[in-house]
């Protein structure tokens, strides 16, 4: 009989009932013994909906309270000592390494959080050090949260992260130089003392996770494979049976690595990403392996097309048999929302076409009785055909208008009509710019009052005419102080838009949204990503209304303010049904169309943000990431180039891991030179990046790629309170000075304002228009 099974399901909640009771134990509101039943209501209900799915094989240890691989962190007695010299309670000392402690005379910050592969989702990475040891926990966490789901009636199957991915995602602490991967030996005694801990407990099988086998890997890291493996498959029956899972990619050209497999129960691949992977996968297997086929999407939240996911499920039997065939979810749901039924507000044709987690869950049963007894679910199937029918034919997917020009854009619509240095010299002159000029990213605070008055308006309590108004008047205060500041470049501070990508959503045709479709983002933070349904064109001007005002109350050039498409696009859920790259091109259209709208009303400074554009960086190298550079660029290029040469275009990066180009990389997996290549490629004739945190020296590789525009280097954090002095602002452009000319260089902070108060706003700002001012004088 063919099994399912799921490997993760979201832990934050129907009602992000996880995050609500982090954040109250965090300030003190609840009991670390209440913070603790919530997490077991929580994953007793979780198993529960699996389990009355019909899921045959169900995951524990998938939860967490803060991120998976702290979890593991702790589990191996791997906390810095900065963390565990503080004597805290184990679950304080957890958060401690996930978000900072500073209470009861401990100040420590948090670890580095960085993005999990190419998702949304962050995870805490391990910190290790020269002399680092490992031991295993006491009480471990997968065998405890084993026994109680056996004890609440489910026989589940433990996650565990594998070593050789722990250490591969870790890095060296500080004042350590240590290559993680050279602990191993150092750490498979743990595995091997908790793999038996596991089997004591009742465990039949765990599920060890080793997604890096996605990546171009290191040779030190394929080789740890062999020797993590063959102490565990020594094991033999003192030890739960192993399927090692990979998603997020193929692992063809890690094949190499399978012998180290070859005594282990079985494989898990990723079939949604990479279906071709399986015909490849099938004939690695030893003769007894099976397979574990991913086949329900995890990242995303399309209903599944059950005929496309049951013809690789045949495939699959045709070449192993039934017993040795499993059908799962292609990674952990933790990517996904927790339930569609949450949702009153979708169109109900729209409605019918997606499948968060607890449907999803639903869909991997479905499918495996569907191979086994079609019979038994020949309505769910007659179901499913006809809604992936309905969306195929749907008026929604398919505008003809937007094919229709999207057929006739040309390679010269993604070129400015002169080079840079002609385009800046008749821009610098129309916009009378000093030497460093000065400038914002975009928001400035978002006050208490403007969250109340925008919630009036979208529950009908004030008119359009009062909104509108009370946003003039916050324009008309951004637009004073800024008077007062100095400024060379305003904005109008962005007091009209709810979020980046939303905003432009609810003014593009082609988007839905929903109301509770929250995923983890980080800790106890989650997106409510807007969902591309259909093709996407812009019925009306987005920004023209609120830019064109601000201009015209300010003396000096106002920026206008546009969220990228890659951007637009990344910080989504895409369409399934087409390529991402012509989504991408769509939402250029769009913009292309805003951004010539706002030149036509005034505005001459535009900027377009692409702060997704690093992440959406395919995790290999090779045709796919040049592919996604080269359309990611062209969309970009798409929606600026329609401007006249005296309009000035600026782009902003952040959230980038902008240093990662330059320090953490792996020689095999040197991203930065591609990305730096595209970002150059942009054409943008100013770029602002993030930058206060990381070393000055990684601006000389604009030198070295002898970058001839202009680059304002963020020149403070935006992220905390303290206003900087103005010496630590003229330190931090001298710094800059050393590796870019003067005549390149624009002062501004990190990135948008949004979270800051007004006052620490100012006064950050005014000393770094000071600061600039210094500089001007001296050159
Ligand atoms: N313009 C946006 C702002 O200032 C940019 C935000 C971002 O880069 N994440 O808020
Ligand atoms: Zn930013």
């Amino acid at each position: 009989m063919v099994q399912s099974s799921v490997l993760g399901f979201p832990r934050i909640g129907v009602l992000r009932d996880l995050k609500k009771a982090n954040e109250a134990y965090w300030a003190e509101k609840i009991s670390q013994a209440d913070l603790l039943a919530e997490g077991k209501r929580l994953r007793i209900a979780h198993w529960k909906i699996q389990k009355d799915a019909g899921v045959d094989i169900i995951p524990s240890n998938d939860f967490a309270y803060y991120d998976h691989i702290l979890d593991h962190i702790q589990l191996f007695n791997a906390a810095p000592e900065r963390y565990s010299s503080q004597k805290l309670d184990p679950i304080d000392e957890y958060f401690a390494m996930g978000r900072g402690h500073q209470k009861g005379g401990v100040d420590v910050p948090a670890l580095e959080m960085v993005k999990w592969f190419d998702s949304n989702y962050h995870y805490v990475k391990p910190t290790l050090q020269d002399n680092q040891t490992f031991s295993l926990a006491k009480d471990p966490k997968p065998v405890r949260e084993f026994l109680e789901a056996k004890e609440a009636g489910f026989l589940t199957r433990p996650v565990l992260v594998g070593p050789v991915s722990f250490l591969a995602l870790a890095k060296a602490d500080r004042g350590s130089s240590v290559d993680p991967i050279t602990l191993l030996e150092k750490l498979i005694p743990v595995y091997v003392e908790l793999l038996k801990a596991l089997k004591a407990a009742g465990a039949e099988s765990v599920q060890i996770d080793e997604p890096v086998l996605v990546f171009d890997l290191k040779p030190e890291v394929k080789a740890a494979f062999k020797p993590a493996y063959e102490a565990i498959a020594a094991l033999g029956s003192a030890a739960p049976e192993v399927v090692v899972a990979t998603y997020f990619g193929d692992i063809v050209h890690n094949f190499d690595v399978l012998p180290a497999f070859a005594s282990l129960k079985g494989l898990h691949v990723d079939l949604v990403r990479n279906p071709e992977q399986l015909e490849p996968v099938l004939k690695q297997l030893g003769p007894t392996q099976i397979l574990s086929a991913g086949v329900v999407d995890g990242r995303n939240i399309w209903k599944n097309d059950f005929k496309k996911s049951i013809d690789l499920i045949q495939t699959a039997i045709a070449a192993l048999g039934a017993d040795r065939v499993i059908v799962a979810t292609s990674s952990s749901l933790l990517h996904t929302p927790h339930t569609l039924a949450s949702e009153k507000k979708l169109p109900a044709e729209v409605y019918e076409w997606f499948s968060f987690a607890s449907e999803k869950v639903k869909e991997v049963a479905i499918i495996a009785k569907a191979v086994t007894n079609p019979e038994s679910v020949k309505a769910e199937l007659e179901a499913n055909a006809a809604t992936v029918k309905a969306r195929s034919e749907s008026a929604r997917t398919n505008d003809p208008k937007v094919k229709e020009r999207q057929a006739q854009v040309t390679p010269e619509q993604h070129i400015r009509k002169s080079t840079f240095d002609s385009r800046y010299a008749q821009q610098k002159t129309h916009l009378k710019l000093p030497l460093f000029p000065t400038t914002t990213i975009g928001s400035f605070p978002q006050t208490q009052e403007i969250r109340i008055q925008r919630n009036k308006f979208t529950k009908g309590e004030i008119t359009e005419e009062q909104y509108d108004a009370f946003i003039r008047k916050e324009i008309d205060l951004a637009v004073q102080i800024q008077d007062e500041l100095d400024l060379d470049v305003y904005v109008h501070g962005e007091p009209e838009r709810n979020d980046m990508v939303q905003y432009f959503g609810e003014r593009l045709t082609g988007y839905v949204f929903t109301t509770h479709a929250w995923v983890q983002s980080y800790g106890s933070r989650c997106v409510r990503p807007p969902i591309i349904v259909g093709d996407i064109s812009r019925p009306l001007p987005m920004t023209v209304k609120e830019s064109k005002y601000a201009a015209s109350v300010s003396k000096k050039p106002m920026k206008g303010m546009l969220t990228g498409p890659v951007t637009c696009l990344r910080w989504s859920f895409p369409r399934n049904d087409v390529h991402q790259s012509v989504q991408c091109q769509q939402l250029a259209l769009a913009l292309r169309d805003e951004v010539i709208d706002l030149e036509k009303n005034g505005i001459f400074v535009i900027q377009v943000d692409e702060p997704a554009l690093r992440e959406g960086l395919p995790l290999r190298k090779g045709a796919e990431r040049d592919a996604y550079l080269e359309w990611a660029v062209d969309s970009f290029k798409l929606a600026t180039a329609g401007v006249e040469d005296s309009t000035q275009i600026h782009s902003h990066f952040c959230y980038s891991e902008f240093q990662d180009f330059f320090h953490g990389i792996s020689a095999e997996n040197r991203t930065y030179t591609d990305i730096i290549i595209a970002i150059a490629a942009l054409d943008a004739d100013v770029l602002s990046i993030e930058n206060s945190k990381s070393d000055a020296k990684l601006l000389k590789v604009f030198i070295d790629e002898s970058y001839p525009r202009h680059i304002g280097p963020g020149v403070y954090d935006i992220h905390s309170p303290r206003v900087p002095a103005e010496e630590e602002f003229k330190q931090r452009i001298s710094e800059m000075l050393q590796f870019l000319r003067p005549g390149q260089l624009w002062i501004n902070p990190d990135c948008g304002l949004k979270t800051r108060k007004w006052d620490e706003v100012k006064g950050a700002l005014t000393h770094m228009v000071n600061a600039a001012k210094f500089f001007r004088e001296q050159y």
